[in-house]
């Protein structure tokens, strides 16, 4: 039956391609007990079992290797010395001794073993948790005998479109690009981890679709608009005619929109902005280095980990961060240090916590495991020696966690100086504003930062007390609230009181409402993907500083979202038809 499902616009493209459904979630099981007489049976059956699921790892290793990396793929050997643990054997086969079938002893003993490590005070234990996870549902395929919904075993040039509940972000790095053609998720939000991540990696997505699952079988064909967030299911002929026909016509666009991405960022009236690029794996920077972008505005190390059987160690963080740097030659590159916890390594490597996106993340792990992050510190102050680095601290909250940095920043500087290694001493040392406390109080920080980076996706999300990747709340989540705007305002005001720069970071940087807004609130630096960068330019490049004041003024005193919403709208689209010579042929930007 032909049904078109709305979602929210993640990743921008359109593909055609079959659905391919993933439920990458631990199967029910069922209790059954089982005769004295079938016990053997049974743990023969465990066994083949665990035979077949080492088989399908070390395939999925091979797969895995030529399509990622090596690194990515040592994670599939952690998974077979799992199975390959006596004890594990041991302790299964005692419960199927006292009659429990071998699924039932099998879910049992995993669901002990993950809660226990989830609870270990070593994270190297804790990040196992992830793949005990994995092998939870991989053997509990085998055992019930389900569909095999493996991500990454799909054929090449299938050019399908992944459909799950959620993807998280050690499963997307893991999706084979040459089958994957685009992402469909019932969960998350435009700024959830999986959006960005699918924007990094160019695929396009729609999220927030709430219940895809419940209407697809898997095999049907579909059209995806990430644009638009949707998901067209069983298009008639003449619909997937003229679906081709955009992507033909957006493929001619691209030379248009390069040079647009080209083109300076400066206003009508003659006021030049920064525009820079956001990089969330290294491998991005070849691209983003050339996207007509000023540097790196932000690059999310905590890719670097996802997905890993152990942290980086300093050697290969070094060279990831020397490859950024010297993409972008004399261009600054601002690299955030670890980020991790709350929504982006939610399984493995911590303990579970009643509220993950309050609880221990980001600069708090990191200071809290100060040996893990001097190992980043020192791989970035090598990376120094390359260009023009910088570095960012993100969830800042109080001027003590940057004091505390700077003082790890100075024993590097004793560890680097006694291996005699090249280094920079100086880098600059800046923080995200992306909590209320950093917002509110950034004039207790201007002393010991260098520059302020506003991440507006957590502001939002911490500001008006709205979970980022709930689609249940995506209305709600509306960064055009005055509060949000205050606060940024007051954020631009004190940096340029004491002389910092002021960048925003996060994905109202991409937007065209927000950039205007953003313009008139005094803001002059901006980051996004590389793939947004035409957009902003268009927008700067088609409007006049003056007007943007006016619309920010008028924003300002509004009452509420949606009014400011509205009248943004109204004074950008006259600002755009009134100039916009540089977008015919392209998309409307409104
Ligand atoms: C932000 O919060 O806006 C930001 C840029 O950081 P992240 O999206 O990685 O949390
Ligand atoms: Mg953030």
């Amino acid at each position: 039956m032909q049904s078109v499902l709305r979602g929210i616009p993640a990743s921008p493209g359109i593909v055609v391609g079959p659905v391919h459904l993933l439920r990458w979630e631990v199967p029910e099981v069922r209790q059954r007990l089982i005769a004295d007489a079938e016990i053997e049976t049974e743990i023969e059956r465990l066994h083949d079992a665990f035979e077949r699921g080492r088989e399908r790892l070390r395939h999925l290793r091979v797969r895995a290797e030529s399509a990622v990396g090596h690194e990515e793929a040592a994670i599939f050997d952690v998974q077979v010395s799992i199975l390959d643990d006596a004890q594990l054997t041991k302790r299964i086969e005692a419960l199927i001794r006292q009659n429990l079938c071998a699924e039932k002893a099998f879910d049992l003993i995993l669901l002990e073993w993950r809660q226990h490590f989830a609870r270990h005070t070593a994270p190297m234990l804790r990040e196992r948790v992830g793949d005990l996870t994995d092998v939870h549902i991989r053997i509990l395929s085998i055992l019930l005998d389900l569909p095999d919904h493996d991500p990454v075993d799909l054929p090449r040039g299938a050019n399908a479109i992944l459909v799950t509940h959620d993807l998280t972000p050690s499963l997307t790095m893991q999706l084979d690009r040459e089958c994957i053609s685009a992402i469909a998720t019932d969960a998350g939000t435009a700024t959830a981890h999986v959006a960005i991540l699918a924007r990094s990696l160019g695929l396009p997505a729609v999220v927030g679709l709430r219940n895809a699952l419940s209407y697809l079988q898997g095999g049907e064909l579909a059209i995806l608009n990430g644009a638009e967030g949707t998901l067209m299911i069983a298009p008639s002929d003449a619909e997937v005619a003229e679906a081709r026909q955009r992507v033909t016509e957006e493929e001619g666009q691209v030379d248009q929109l390069r040079e647009l991405a080209h083109s300076e960022a400066i206003t009508r009236d003659g006021t030049r902005f920064v525009v820079r690029v956001n990089v969330d794996i290294p491998e991005e920077s070849e691209m983003g280095a050339t996207s007509g972008a000023d540097g790196v505005g932000l690059m999310r190390t905590e890719f670097l980990v996802v997905n890993r059987a152990a942290m980086p160690d300093e050697e290969e963080q070094y060279r990831a961060y020397r490859r950024v740097v010297q993409a972008f030659g004399t261009r600054p590159v601002i690299i955030r240090t670890f980020d991790v916890g709350g929504d982006k390594l939610p399984v493995g490597g911590f303990p579970s916590e009643a509220n993950p996106f309050l609880g221990w993340r980001a600069i708090r792990m990191c200071l809290d495991e100060s040996e893990l992050f001097k190992v980043q510190l020192r791989a970035l102050m090598r990376a120094g020696v390359h260009g023009d680095l910088r570095i960012m601290l993100p969830l800042v909250v109080t001027v003590d966690e940057v004091r505390e940095t700077r003082k790890l920043m100075e024993e590097c500087v004793q560890e680097l100086d006694a291996r005699r290694v090249p280094f920079r001493s100086d880098l600059p040392l800046g923080v995200m504003v992306e909590t209320p406390a950093a917002a509110i109080a950034c004039d207790t920080l201007v002393r010991d930062v260098d520059f302020f980076s506003i991440g507006s996706n957590d502001l939002v999300q911490y500001t008006l007390a709205v979970d980022r990747g709930n689609a249940n709340l995506a209305p709600r989540f509306t960064p055009l609230h005055p509060s949000i705007l205050r606060l940024m305002a007051r954020v631009q005001a004190t940096g340029a009181a004491h002389g910092i720069d002021v960048c925003v970071c996060g994905e109202m940087a991409s937007q065209p409402l927000s950039v205007f807004v953003m313009m008139g609130l005094g803001l002059r630096q901006f980051s996004v993907a590389a793939r947004s960068v035409a957009g902003v330019k268009r927008v700067i490049r088609g409007v006049r500083l003056s007007a943007a004041t006016e619309a920010a003024q008028a924003a300002l005193e509004s009452g509420t979202a949606r009014e400011v919403e509205t009248l943004l709208r109204r004074r950008l689209r006259a600002e755009l038809d009134s100039y916009d010579r540089e977008s015919d042929g392209l998309p409307a930007l409104l």
